[in-house]
């Protein structure tokens, strides 16, 4: 066998990759990792983790309004932005923190620098000159894609540059219908900023339940957010004022902060895959098979590159997968089905498995148990705030396709639909299942009533 520096070099020091190289180095491999940015990678460092923060911060303004009907008077309230963006800059440096030690502690070696495949077992990390290894995994991740073709598109910022903008805005205009921007559209609008959602599609969140996407839109709408579907950017101006962006539908809005979120890229450029002979598929992510293998024999893909599921979670399972594969001799493939998804938009969604479309189109008959309401906790405050809850099942074997809540504390819920939903449990065994009280995911588990979608009818 050829002598090569490391057992394994992974490119990447994001969720996939250092999952990889810790269990990879636990296992005795001698493992390097490249990054060229700050571990610990988007969900860390300006993905999940700072988004939750900015979640949390924004939610006060609801309990804030809602505080009133339960009899709390709340005194003048406002909102420091820096002094908030200072204590989560703290948190992720610990967190990052805690992600070179658990990479030192595996025996993993950390190399600072963006690195490039010279040949299929060559690697060279700016600054620190080239390393041979037997086996490469690219990790990099996506980024966001910006329309470089629009003219002024240089003045948007992207979700990168909302971690850090030195003063929170008075307007911002979101372009983008996907959980991103969802997301940003509920902090922003919670943190007291004028919010205009703008996105070119019928409706938001593409390829959710159709419900949950009807549903959300109204609520975003109610929680005073503008919505405003079915155009686009064709400008951005800057004016002495802000920016004011120009619409195809002919209209135009002023705000200071423009920002893009119109789906993530993979991230591969520079990264010398052609040279390889790594094959790339047409949105440039990296082609792998069901353990993530590349094309060339001893090179390896997890994560956002791959362009699967785009989330932390999965590429933590497929690093993990690679792992125990290729250092345990446990040949072991992270299974895509039944991912389960959480928005955190205000409220927030909760889903997993299929949508109603996608099961009528897979399964053909199915029924449809859904349920709107009034939370519990607004039931003083007077708010028009409302809930859904729906499950998707196969009428034939009565299996549970889908599960799809949007609401407060959905994304907790989900995690526990999910196992048994993964289990594969059928609509009796879910009902047999006894309801907590109160509670809002005690629907989730009394919901008797088939639901016939308008338009329908018996046919259904
Ligand atoms: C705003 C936002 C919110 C999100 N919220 C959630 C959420 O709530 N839940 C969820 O599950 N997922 C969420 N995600 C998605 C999640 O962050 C990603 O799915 C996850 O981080 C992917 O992990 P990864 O290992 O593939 O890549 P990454 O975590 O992106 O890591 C890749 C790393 O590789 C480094 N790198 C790239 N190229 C090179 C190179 N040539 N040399 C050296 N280093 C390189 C990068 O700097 C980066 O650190 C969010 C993403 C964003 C942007």
């Amino acid at each position: 066998m050829a002598n090569y520096d490391y057992d394994l070099f992974v490119i990447g020091a994001g969720s996939g990759g250092v999952r990889a190289a810790r269990l990879a180095a636990v296992s005795g491999a001698r493992v390097a990792v490249a990054e060229e940015h700050r571990v610990g990678g988007t969900c860390v460092i300006r993905g999940c983790v700072p988004k939750k923060f900015m979640v949390y911060a924004a939610e006060f303004a609801h309990h804030f309004k809602i505080a009133g009907g339960y009899g709390w008077t709340v005194g003048e309230s406002s909102f420091d932005w820096p002094a908030f963006i200072a204590e989560k800059d703290k948190e992720i440096a610990r967190l990052s923190g805690i992600y070179v030690r658990n990479l030192q502690n595996a025996g993993a070696e950390l190399v600072h620098g963006k690195a490039r495949l010279v040949d299929r077992h060559t690697v060279e990390v700016a600054g620190h000159g080239m390393v041979t290894a037997d086996k490469i995994l690219i990790a990099t991740g996506g980024r966001p894609w910006m329309p470089q073709d629009l003219p002024g598109a240089e003045h948007a910022i992207s979700s990168n540059e909302a971690f850090h903008l030195k003063e929170l805005p008075k307007r911002i205009v979101i372009a983008g219908g996907g959980y991103i921007a969802i997301e940003f559209a509920g902090i922003f609008n919670g943190l007291g900023v004028e919010t205009t959602l703008i996105h070119r599609g019928p409706n938001v969140l593409r390829g959710f339940d159709d419900d949950v996407r009807a549903h959300i839109a109204e609520e975003m709408e109610k929680r005073g957010i503008t919505v405003v579907l079915g155009t686009q950017h064709t400008k951005i101006e800057k004016t002495d004022a802000g920016y004011v962006s120009h619409f195809s539908d002919g209209h135009h809005c002023e705000s200071d902060v423009v920002m893009f979120a119109l789906g993530r890229e993979p991230y591969t450029d520079g990264l010398g895959l052609k040279e390889a002979g790594v094959k790339l598929g047409e949105n440039g992510a990296v082609v792998v098979d069901t353990y993530s293998r590349t094309n060339v024999e001893n090179i390896w893909a997890v994560g956002d590159v791959t362009d699967r599921i785009n989330l932390t979670p999965v590429a933590i399972r497929e690093g993990q997968a690679f792992a125990e594969t290729e250092f345990y001799d446990r040949a072991t493939s992270f299974d895509h089905e039944m991912v389960a998804l959480a928005v955190f938009s205000q409220p927030p969604i909760g889903s997993v498995g299929l949508s109603e479309a996608e099961a009528r189109h897979q399964y053909g008959k199915v029924d449809i148990y859904l349920s709107r309401f009034r939370p519990m906790k607004y039931a003083f405050t007077g708010g028009d705030e409302r809930c859904l809850v729906k499950l998707v099942v196969d009428a034939a074997s009565e299996k549970i396709l889908g599960c799809h809540v949007v609401g407060p504390d959905a994304p907790e819920m989900i995690q526990m639909a999910a196992i048994a939903m993964k289990m594969g449990v059928t609509k009796p065994q879910w009902d047999s299942t006894c309801a907590v009280h109160p509670t809002l995911a005690e629907e989730l588990v009394t919901l008797r009533e088939k639901h016939v979608p308008q338009g329908l009818g018996a046919a259904a």
